[in-house]
């Protein structure tokens, strides 16, 4: 087996280079000829251009519907007529539940997904089976995607009588506590975050929070979760989901917030909802926090018919809204939904994605497909990706010579 694997040019960022790997990481960013030494295994990218593999901050793997057959939704009038049709309509097809977490996984890692955030339903009718499920499908999937799970009392914490089970949940190695409107769901907020944050601090795991509830409610929530967070020494480990609310108030206030946020750097996750208000990404940016996209919906389910896997197609839903046409601003979507900036350097982990595309701006306008992803140095799916071999599969992806040449859009 190789012990340095090759691939030649590769359009970094708009240049031409090779990159060297080794053990999983970068080890040389080198000029597109480098010559290769007579041990290593040489791939040609033939000019595919390396984006940085995507990081999804917030999708459900125990929600999806199966495609092979329609399940009728009708309008609810609450949020809690909402969680009670759901639970009747997964338990429709509780039988499929594998089967359909894996498609999703399987379609998140095919379009670049190699790192996501979990949350996973939990309450005192389903008990600890999904979170069962997910151990097992996070250590099946380790060689291709780091999954973080999140306990997740979608009935509400308090309101569902989750505690016990959310406690179980964190002993058998869930990464997070979450939770679920404080306010609007478990009608106390002060309690449901104090049993948040001490179920937390017990476990020593972090926090990431759904909050739906709208305009001011959204602002004091956020507040609390900030002093909460500063009494239980949780600086960075606090992680607030949608915060729709954030899109109704003030800008004047949304900056002031943004700044406490980012003093305590709390991080927000935004699935760029188009049915609701979202927090104003750019003016939060600005004030320091550190923002995450997130799918959140991954294709039929009880919330919505519309989601899709696809985090890149997030990101563009995101330069839509805000009418970013210029390549600055295009380019900097990126920066949220990757970990790493859109050029890797020596010591980075090999973690990235090739497509046919010219620049960052031109993958986000065409979505082109993933020809390949890889994950510490490794392809793991792709178009062109060939199966689970190791380091050693590479030797078996086909030269661009026999692919068609044209850019996908
Ligand atoms: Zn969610």
């Amino acid at each position: 087996m190789a012990e340095r694997q090759l691939i030649q040019q590769i359009n970094m960022n708009g240049r031409a280079c090779t990159l060297v790997i080794e053990k999983g990481c970068i080890t040389e960013v080198g000029a597109p000829d480098l010559i290769p030494e007579a041990r290593d295994s040489v791939w040609n990218a033939h000019g595919l251009l390396l984006l940085p593999a995507f990081r999804d901050a917030h999708v459900h793997l125990d929600k999806a519907f199966p495609s092979d057959r329609w399940i009728s939704r009708t309008p609810v009038s609450s949020l809690f007529e909402q969680f009670k049709l759901e639970k009747e309509l997964l338990a429709g097809c509780k039988d499929r539940r594998k089967e359909l977490a894996v498609k999703t996984l399987e379609a998140m890692l095919a379009s670049g997904t190699t790192e996501a955030r979990v949350h996973v339903d939990i309450d005192p009718d389903i008990g600890l089976s999904h979170l069962e499920l997910m151990l097992q499908l996070k250590e099946e999937y380790a060689s291709r995607m780091t999954i973080e799970l999140v306990a997740f009392p979608q009935q509400g914490l308090l309101r569902s009588q989750s505690t016990p089970y959310i406690r179980e949940a964190l002993r058998m190695g869930a990464d997070l506590m979450g939770g679920v409107d404080p306010a609007g769901v478990d009608r106390h907020i002060e309690l449901s975050l104090e049993t948040m944050f001490e179920l937390a601090t017990e476990f020593d795991k972090r926090v990431d929070l759904h909050l739906h509830d709208p305009g001011h409610l959204a602002v004091y929530t956020i507040e609390k979760m900030l002093d909460y967070s500063a009494e239980a020494g949780m600086k960075g480990k606090v992680t607030v989901s949608h915060a729709y609310g954030l899109g109704e108030v003030d800008s004047g206030l949304v900056a002031e917030l943004g700044s406490r946020m980012a003093g305590e750097a709390m991080d927000l996750a935004t699935s760029v909802p188009f049915d609701t208000a979202m927090p104003p990404v750019p003016l939060l940016a600005a004030s320091g926090v550190k923002i995450s996209l997130a799918t959140d919906h991954t294709g039929l389910d009880a919330w919505t018919p519309y989601g899709h896997p696809d985090i890149l197609r997030r990101g563009r839903l995101l330069a839509e809204k805000y009418i970013w046409n210029d390549d600055l601003r295009m380019a900097s979507v990126f920066q949220w939904m990757s970990r790493g900036s859109l050029e890797l350097k020596a010591g980075d982990a090999a973690d990235f994605v090739l497509v046919k595309a010219l620049n960052a701006p031109h993958a986000l306008a065409a979505l082109p497909r993933r020809q390949l992803v890889i994950r510490e140095g490794i392809p793991v799916a792709g178009s062109l990706w060939q199966g689970n071999s190791g380091f050693a599969a590479w030797r078996n992806i086909p030269e661009r010579s026999e692919w068609a040449d044209e850019y996908d859009r």
